[in-house]
């Protein structure tokens, strides 16, 4: 089974409501071919909710206690990620997950770029909270413009 970021089937679960459709992405989901997931409602965030971004570091560098995850009021919501990341991982393992595609830049989802911590917009070279926990435990995880170039 392939695990995708809710908001590629056009679920309205972005922090500001909004979705990413993106079309393969959906179509392997309306075949059944893919499961939705979204770390961080798992977490036990709701939509809308404020941006948040990693300061202090990446995705890794939250699960080893080195940096934290803010929203843009400057409330501390580490653990939420943190919480929806171990959900995440849990759902991928029960559904013995081949596959997981994740929106690139979010700070549970970004594979290989996220925002810098500083709510300019500015990006940085790192992992979401949730592809980096998914990763360090084996799991394939692609972003959507690597899984374009895929064939499924
Ligand atoms: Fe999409 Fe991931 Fe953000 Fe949920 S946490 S809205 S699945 S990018």
């Amino acid at each position: 089974m392939i695990l995708v970021s809710s908001c590629f089937a056009g679920l309205d679960v972005r922090y500001n409501g909004t979705n990413c459709l993106n079309d393969k992405i959906s179509k392997l989901v309306e075949e059944n071919k893919a499961i939705t997931i979204c770390p961080e409602l798992l977490g036990g965030f709701s939509t809308p909710r404020e941006p948040a971004e990693i300061i202090g570091g990446n995705g890794e560098d939250v699960l080893d206690g080195n940096a934290k995850v803010v929203d843009k009021s400057g409330k501390d919501v580490t653990q939420l990620y943190i919480k929806g990341a171990y959900s995440t991982l849990e759902q991928a393992i029960e559904l013995n997950a081949t596959l997981v595609v994740l929106k690139e830049n979010s700070p549970s989802c970004g594979g290989s770029t996220i925002y810098n911590g500083e709510f300019t917009g500015k990006k940085i070279m790192g992992m979401g909270v949730t592809s980096a926990l998914l990763k360090r435990n084996g799991l394939k995880v692609i972003s959507e413009e690597q899984f374009a170039d895929t064939l499924l």
